[in-house]
């Protein structure tokens, strides 16, 4: 187990920094998650981490000692792949206990944990085997066996399940998870699926083109997150965003959308100046559809779950909406609905800088509920 620190972490390729200086604390034991587009620095920033990579600027740290000029060997960190990387001529057996033989472990040392790990993980039956004999579910299990054998302090992992057909994705997180919970080691796992680092993580960073849009708890991103970014990445399907402008109404609030919709708020609760650019964010569960009054909607596409219905549509002005409601709700293309935001879990954010405008801090949610309507 082992503590990890970024700070003011940095990297550039020649001229080009694609790293802009990441301060970051992972504690011991926990399991965070790296989430972001393709080509926002995810696996820079593992490998900067695991010693497979230069440093430009800042330093990495585990436990206290910074490990900036320690060669990836010696920081007691494994690594797992998403293209697994066996050696295709070694059996599992042997590419499992490769780097303990490298690193002169006694063979009957190292048969022990290639064992253990091989039962952990339930791939006993397979030791004798090539890679090419293998599944590409068991060979991401025998990748993360070499890297359970190594006992790390850390574990790395780089979009390990990506090559993999989707049930068995959910089936192989699982086993992370649980890996996790058994030897409750620090973990750093890549994904660009928010849906992965939801179900795994203790913390979730969510990176952006090189640098740390937030850092927190799966659930405090989903329901505060701080920033458009955050907010449109985290949560399927994505938050609707919509631009509008603030007029105040006495002690109301209201957003007038692109498309002179208005949305009414309890003006106490979001101290912003009249006519201010904002960013009125709804997610599409926090939308209802309505018999009276609301929001005239306009059916462009229908999702049907079985267990949710997602409704796609235009709002009058061409704004585009997504709602999602509980259960089958028969709809077609060409139908017109009405819809209104649960006032008590809408967000907004600063048009300009796309950061959240909290909500009074002084008021709990229950007070607001109670206040409003
Ligand atoms: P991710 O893993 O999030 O998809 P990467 O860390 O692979 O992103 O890449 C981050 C950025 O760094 C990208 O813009 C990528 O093009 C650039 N990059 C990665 N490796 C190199 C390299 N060896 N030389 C130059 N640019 C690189
Ligand atoms: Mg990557």
């Amino acid at each position: 187990m082992a503590k990890l620190e970024l700070r003011n972490l940095k990297k550039s390729y020649g001229t080009v920094e694609v790293i802009h200086g990441i301060d970051l604390t992972v504690e011991s034991g926990e399991f965070c998650v790296f989430v972001g587009p393709s080509g926002c620095g995810k696996s820079t920033l593992l490998r900067m981490i695991a010693g497979l990579e230069s440093i430009s600027g800042g330093e990495v740290c585990i436990d206290g000692e910074i490990v900036n000029r320690i060669s990836a060997a010696k920081r007691g960190l494994a690594m797992v792949f998403q293209s697994y990387a066996l050696y295709p001529h070694m059996s599992v057996r042997r590419n499992m206990g490769f780097s303990l033989q490298n690193a002169k472990m006694p063979a009957d040392e190292i048969e022990e944990r290639v064992r253990a790990a091989a039962r952990m993980l339930q791939i006993e039956p397979y030791l004798e085997r090539k890679p090419g004999q293998l599944s590409g579910g068991q060979r991401q299990r025998v990748a993360i066996g070499r890297a359970v054998v190594r006992e790390p302090k850390i574990f790395l992992f780089d979009e390990p399940l990506s090559n993999l057909d989707a049930e068995l994705r959910v089936a192989t997180r699982g086993e992370i998870a649980d890996l996790h919970r058994r030897l409750g080691n620090t973990m750093i796992y890549v994904t660009h699926d928010q849906v992965e680092a939801m179900t795994l993580a203790d913390r979730i960073a969510v990176l952006r083109d090189g640098t740390l849009e937030q850092f927190g708890a799966p659930l405090d991103l989903f329901n505060e997150p701080a920033n458009t970014f955050v907010a449109g990445f985290i949560g399927s399907p994505k938050m609707n965003l919509l631009n509008a402008d603030v007029l105040v109404k006495g002690d109301r609030l209201i957003l007038r959308l692109r498309n002179r919709d208005e949305i009414r708020l309890p003006a106490e609760r979001f101290a912003l100046p009249e006519n201010a650019p904002v960013v009125f964010g709804a997610r599409p569960s926090d939308i209802n559809v309505v018999t009276e009054g609301g929001t005239p909607l306009a059916v462009t596409t229908v999702e049907q779950l079985g267990t949710e219905t997602f409704i796609f549509g235009e709002l009058e002005g061409g704004a585009k909406l997504t709602v999602s409601v509980q259960g089958q709700m028969r709809l077609a293309r060409g139908d017109r609905i009405a819809v209104a935001p649960k006032p008590d879990r809408i967000h907004l954010f600063d048009a300009r800088t796309g950061t959240t405008l909290r909500a009074r801090q002084d008021e709990t949610d229950a007070d607001h509920r109670r206040r409003f309507r």
